[in-house]
C-alpha cells in the first residue's frame, strides 16, 4: 500500500491568496466599472533591466551554434557567476565569500524550504511570527511540528516580532538548534543592525547552533550602516547560511535564479557530536538534487554585476523605494503605526483594534486597493496588513489618494 507523508494532513491549508482573491473577485462583480489596485502579492512589476536582457539574449545565442553550446553546467553554478557575487556581493562588503561557498541555485524559496533536509527531524527549532511561510510549513512537512492549534503548531519555538520588540526577533527561552532569521523581513519589513545580528551569532556560537539567514530584499537597504550580509557580522561564516535571490533585485521573480552561501567553516554535529562539513552536505545534496540554472539565466544573472546593469538595476529599485516612500508617507498622514517601507519594498501598517481582515475589507471597498491581510504570515500580524511598493509609481499615487480620501 503506497501511505502518504502524514505530516501533510498537519499542514494548514493556505488560503491566504485565494481568499483575497475570491474576495476581490466579488467586490469586481459588484463594481464592475471600478479599477481595483493591487499592492498585496509581492511580485516585482518592471521589465527586465536592458542589460540583462542583453546578457540573457547573448547566453540563447551561444545556445544556438555548436561552437558555443552548452549541455548540462556545473549544478553549483557557473565559475563566471559565483566569481561575481563574491567580489560585488561579498568582498566589497569586507565579507570573506569565495566563490566556491556559493551554490547558485533556481531562486530562495527551493533554498530556503530544502536547507532544513540537512537536520536531524528532532532538532529544535525557532522561527519569527509574522513569517514568509515557506520556512515554517516545509519544517511541518519533515515532521518536526506537532499538531496546528490556536495558531501554532506545538514543538516550533515561535518568536514573536512586535511593536514592543521593534519587530525585531528576540532570543528564546530555551534551548534552539536551528534559527530562521529574514532582514530587510518579509512581510514587516523591519531591518537589524550589525549589534542585533552579533546578538544571535554569539548566541548560535555559543549553542552550537545554525542561523539560515534570508537575505533576498538586501538590495533595498539604503541605510549605509546597515548590514547586508550576515557574514559582515565577525564569526558568522561558522554559524550561518545565508539565502540571497536575484527576484527582487534585478526583477526576475518570473526568470528565476538565486543562490546561498554555504561557508566552509560552517559545521553542523553527528549523533555522537562529531562535526561535519555543512558545505560538503549541501554540495551532496544540491549536485545529487538539482541540475544547475540554465545557461542563459545566468548570463542574465552575471549581467547584473556589470556597469551597466549595476547602473539600471540601481534604479529599479530606487524606483520601489521612492513608492515605498509615498506609501509610508499617507500612512504616517492617516496617523497609522507602522514599520518598514525604509529600506525594504514592505509597510506593515497596524490597523490598531482593527482584525487584519476587516482592515483588508475596508481598503477594498472603500477605496478599491488590495493589501495583505497580515494573519496570513502568523498570529502576530492579526491587527496588521502588509502593504508592497511593487506596482507603477502612477498606480500607487492613485492608490494613496484614495486611501486618503476614504479613511480621512
Ligand atoms: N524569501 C523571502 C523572504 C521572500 O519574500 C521570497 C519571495 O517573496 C523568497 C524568499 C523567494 O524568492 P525567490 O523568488 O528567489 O524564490
Amino acid at each position: 500500500m503506497i501511505r502518504a507523508n502524514d505530516n501533510y494532513n498537519k499542514l494548514k491549508a493556505s488560503y491566504l491568496f485565494s481568499d483575497i482573491a475570491k474576495r476581490v473577485d466579488e467586490y469586481q462583480q459588484k463594481n464592475p466599472e471600478v479599477q481595483i489596485i493591487k499592492l498585496g502579492i509581492g511580485d516585482v512589476t518592471r521589465a527586465l533591466a536592458p542589460a540583462v536582457i542583453k546578457g540573457f539574449h547573448k547566453g540563447v545565442d551561444e545556445m544556438a551554434s555548436d561552437a558555443t553550446f552548452r549541455g548540462y553546467g556545473p549544478e553549483q553554478g557557473y565559475e563566471f557567476l559565483r566569481k561575481k557575487i563574491a567580489k560585488n556581493d561579498f568582498h566589497a562588503r569586507g565579507a570573506d565569500i569565495s566563490p566556491d561557498e556559493i551554490f547558485v541555485s533556481d531562486g530562495a524559496k527551493c533554498d530556503t524550504g530544502n536547507f532544513q533536509e540537512l537536520f536531524a527531524g528532532d532538532i529544535k527549532v525557532a522561527i519569527p511570527d509574522p513569517v514568509y511561510p515557506a520556512y515554517l510549513d516545509t519544517n511541518v512537512m519533515a515532521g518536526r511540528t506537532g499538531e496546528f492549534k490556536d495558531g501554532r503548531y506545538k514543538g516550533i519555538v515561535y518568536m514573536d516580532c512586535l511593536k514592543e520588540n521593534n519587530f525585531l526577533p528576540e532570543l528564546p527561552c530555551e534551548n534552539v538548534d536551528l534559527i530562521y532569521l529574514c532582514f530587510p523581513n518579509n512581510p514587516t519589513g523591519s531591518t537589524a543592525t550589525k549589534e542585533e545580528l552579533k546578538v544571535w551569532v554569539d548566541y548560535a556560537k555559543e549553542n552550537k547552533a545554525l542561523i539560515l539567514f534570508d537575505a533576498a530584499y538586501e538590495s533595498y537597504i539604503r541605510d549605509e550602516a546597515l548590514p547586508k550580509t550576515i557574514y559582515e557580522i565577525e564569526g558568522a561564516s561558522k554559524v550561518a547560511v545565508e539565502f540571497r535571490s536575484f527576484s527582487k533585485t534585478a526583477g526576475f521573480t518570473g526568470t528565476r535564479c538565486g543562490f546561498t552561501i554555504v561557508p566552509k567553516d560552517c559545521m553542523v554535529f553527528d549523533s555522537k557530536g562529531r562535526k561535519a562539513s555543512l558545505h560538503a552536505m549541501w554540495n551532496r545534496r544540491h549536485s545529487t538534487k538539482f541540475n544547475g540554472v540554465s545557461y542563459p539565466v545566468q548570463k542574465a544573472a552575471e549581467a547584473v554585476y556589470s556597469g551597466e546593469g549595476k547602473a539600471q538595476v540601481k534604479q529599479q529599485i530606487a524606483y520601489y523605494l521612492n513608492n515605498a516612500d509615498i506609501i509610508r508617507e499617507t500612512v504616517e498622514s492617516l496617523g497609522f503605526d507602522y514599520v518598514g517601507g525604509k529600506n525594504s519594498p514592505y509597510i506593515w501598517v497596524d490597523g490598531k483594534d482593527r482584525d487584519s481582515w476587516d482592515f483588508f475589507d475596508l481598503l477594498l471597498t472603500r477605496a478599491s486597493v488590495v493589501c495583505t491581510p497580515g494573519a496570513g504570515f502568523g498570529r502576530c500580524g492579526r491587527q496588521y496588513i502588509r502593504i508592497s511598493a511593487f506596482n507603477s509609481l502612477e498606480n500607487v499615487t492613485t492608490a494613496m489618494a484614495r486611501l486618503k480620501e476614504a479613511l480621512k
